[in-house]
């Protein structure tokens, strides 16, 4: 049912609506409220202190004063008052009040309360006649709006879709709904939007809750059969493992040979392998994935890897081109600064490299692959859901191996990454030492020059971080320019770098080559250099505005330094240190787990966009917090397997609208194909 069809809801308001993605009756009942704000309780007049929000109930004593107090400024005021006391009742430039309110009529107020020795008064509050109240006298929803939508308009084109919902159906097998106490689709509808009382919208939303993380279970659950279902070329890869890591100039760990063995075993099977390697900043996933690419290259197919930016596959090209050199193995990089990308495209899809390596210029429409056997994406977080699906789908069938040092805790991953088998590198190379991390504030800051004076002196190299990359309008956060020229001016005698995300490729790519190559003494730069670079000499790094990073942030770029020999520094300049800055601070110091930082990092600043689809490559959460809603999570997961086991094609009758609802899933997510 188109969402026109509802009375009061024109061409004009649909396409409001539309702006939202709310086409259909049903879309607009899942348009669930963000908030609620209680307007039960009546409250006495003089009983109301300053500041506060409140619901009055009272009789009009005046009629409408109009005073013109500036050329497009004119107020209407009415006196008002109930058994306790008397409230002056003010709306600005509102001409509508001017006939709304006759003396001696009741009506109720919503607002915000001003006290001052001699008057109350309420700005602008929301007025209704008393007896007919829609948005006051009640529990009412607020949705999160932008654009021209009002409150006032969504809660009247939602009262009338309610109507269109019949009270007895529901799309839930019954017994589903029993074992796991989830409340009616009817009663839960109505209560999520005008709840009867708290303990109905709580109920309400916990159904909701659980269906739309069922649903995703159940999704993901089904896709991983479907992979499951394909068939491929069996690849016999362990022998081949080994042969590349007799190559390397030091051991594997023994977390990077289990999760390699994973890996072969995997590819041995005759379907399609999909696996997560998570590994902490530094835990060494690059050389897992050349391991399993060079198999890949020996059982006759193409392999390539995908990275988040240009400076990270020019790196992966290099480690590559350096551990295969002499192996008769043909590596070619792709990325968008490149040139003859056209030339190189045809000679990849005629089979003249055998690894490709490169940016998403690698999932372009016009690159074909003659035979690509397994598909490499790093720092997968930093990829949608899309880019990953076009990678895999390059090729019918295709190995996918997904790397991330991710901020997703464990607690819930392993939930999460339904569709994925997950290998964990749960040890560091021998011989590294915790970054040592300091939180100070910018009264240690000519102490912290003075240490990084001295540090350069003995032949170390720094990195400087900064949120910004110039000067903004409205912040004095740090900028990289103005950072860079400070840092010139006071060691003259160092050489200063700068990069950031605007620089065009080329410009990028050789101030890291100078960088590396140590003719660059500090490289201020933002957080382009997050992920992945790897330059061993680089010891020291200085965050400015720590503040105002994530800390799995915080962890990626501390990541940065101590991957050499020496000891490492990172230290954290941070502002305003209010309570919550001081305990993330803390954390940094305390811990050089990633997957321990990330768990706080998200109990300290709740979930907000944590787990937006960029970070987790999933649908996007219409009601659910995955981390407070973490109970609801596993019950779902566990209804899921059940209602699995029993009907894998979800084809029974009672399952009728689960099937559609899945399938719906897969249809909006392009990457469950
Ligand atoms: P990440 O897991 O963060 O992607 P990398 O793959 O970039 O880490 O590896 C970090 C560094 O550790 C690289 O310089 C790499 O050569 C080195 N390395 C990887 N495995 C080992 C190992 N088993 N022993 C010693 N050094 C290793
Ligand atoms: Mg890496």
């Amino acid at each position: 049912m188109k969402i026109t069809e509802l009375y009061g809801v024109g061409e004009k308001r649909a396409a409001d609506f539309e702006k939202r993605s709310i086409y259909t009756v049903s879309e607009l009942l899942t348009f669930f409220p963000r908030a609620y704000e209680d307007r039960t309780a009546v409250r006495d007049i003089s009983d109301i202190g300053n500041g506060e929000t409140a619901l009055i109930k009272a009789i009009v004593m005046s009629p409408v004063k109009v005073s013109r107090i500036r050329a497009n400024m004119t107020l209407y005021t009415i006196t008002a008052a109930d058994d306790s006391g008397i409230v002056k009742i003010v709306f600005y430039n509102n001409k509508y009040v001017k006939n709304a309110f006759h003396t001696g009529e009741s009506f109720v107020f919503f607002g915000k309360m001003a006290v001052t020795r001699y008057s109350r008064e309420m700005q602008n509050p929301i007025y209704e006649r008393s007896g007919s109240c829609k948005y006051t006298e009640r529990i009412v929803p607020i949705y999160p709006l932008s654009g021209k939508l009002t409150q006032k308009l969504v809660i009247n084109a939602m009262e009338n879709a309610l109507k269109t919902v019949a009270e007895t159906e529901d799309y839930l097998p019954a017994k589903l709904r029993e074992k796991y106490k989830l409340a009616e689709y009817g009663f839960s509808v109505r209560n999520i939007h005008f709840p009867a009382d708290l303990k109905s919208c709580e109920a309400a939303r916990r159904r909701f809750v659980f269906e739309e993380l069922f649903f995703l279970q159940l999704a993901l659950a089904y896709r991983r059969r479907n992979t499951e279902l394909l068939q491929c070329k069996p690849f016999t890869s362990a022998a081949y493992m080994r042969e590349f890591a007799d190559r390397l100039p030091f051991p594997l760990t023994n977390a990077q040979k289990r999760v390699m063995n994973e890996i072969s075993a995997d590819m041995h099977k005759g379907h399609p392998m999909s696996r997560l390697v998570q590994g902490d900043v530094g835990s060494g996933k690059t050389v897992v994935a050349a391991a399993a690419m060079y198999a890949a290259v020996k059982n006759g197919c193409q392999a390539a890897i995908m990275a988040p930016t240009e400076i990270l596959a020019a790196q992966h090209y290099e480690t590559f081109s350096e551990l295969l050199k002499d192996s008769g193995v043909k590596i070619c990089l792709l990325t968008g600064s490149v040139k003859g990308k056209k030339k190189l495209a045809s000679e990849i899809e005629n089979g003249g490299y055998d690894i490709i390596i490169g940016t998403h210029a690698i999932i372009q429409k016009e690159v074909k692959y003659k035979n690509l056997g397994l598909a490499v994406v790093d720092e997968q977080h930093r990829f949608g859901v899309s880019q990953r699906a076009d990678l895999v789908n390059k090729s019918k069938a295709v190995h996918t191996l997904v790397m991330t040092a991710t901020p997703i805790p464990r607690t819930l991953s392993f939930i999460l990454y339904g569709d994925l088998d997950i290998s964990v590198i749960d040890e560091l190379p021998p011989g590294r030492k915790p970054v040592a991390t300091y939180a100070v504030g910018e009264d240690m800051r000519s102490r912290v020059y003075r240490f990084l004076d001295k540090s350069i002196k003995s032949g170390m190299q720094a990195y400087v971080i900064c949120p910004l990359i110039e000067e903004t309008e409205g912040t004095d956060l740090k900028n990289v320019c103005d950072v860079r020229d400070r840092l010139a001016k006071t060691f003259p005698y160092f050489a200063v770098g700068l990069l950031h995300g605007k620089m065009k490729s080329a410009e990028k790519e050789a101030v890291m080559t100078e960088f590396v190559s140590g003719k660059i003494n500090i490289l201020v730069s933002t957080t382009v250099i997050e992920v992945g670079v790897n330059v061993v000499n680089s010891n020291i790094m200085i965050i400015e505005n720590a503040e105002r990073f994530g800390l799995s942030q915080l962890h990626q770029l501390r990541g940065r330094v101590g991957r050499g020999h020496e000891k490492a520094y990172c230290i954290m300049l941070a502002r305003d240190t209010n309570e919550v800055t001081k305990k993330r601070m803390e954390i940094m110091c305390k811990s050089n787990d990633g997957f321990y930082i990330s768990e706080q990092d998200l109990q300290l600043r709740g979930p907000g966009d944590f787990f937006g689809t960029r970070q987790h490559g999933l649908p996007e959460m219409r009601i659910a917090n995955l981390f407070r809603d973490r109970d609801v999570l596993s019950e779902a997961q566990a209804a899921a397997k059940e209602i699995l086991e029993k009907d894998p094609e979800l084809s029974a009758e009672e399952n009728k609208y689960i099937r559609a609802r899945v399938l719906r899933i897969f249809d909006e997510n392009i990457a469950m194909n």
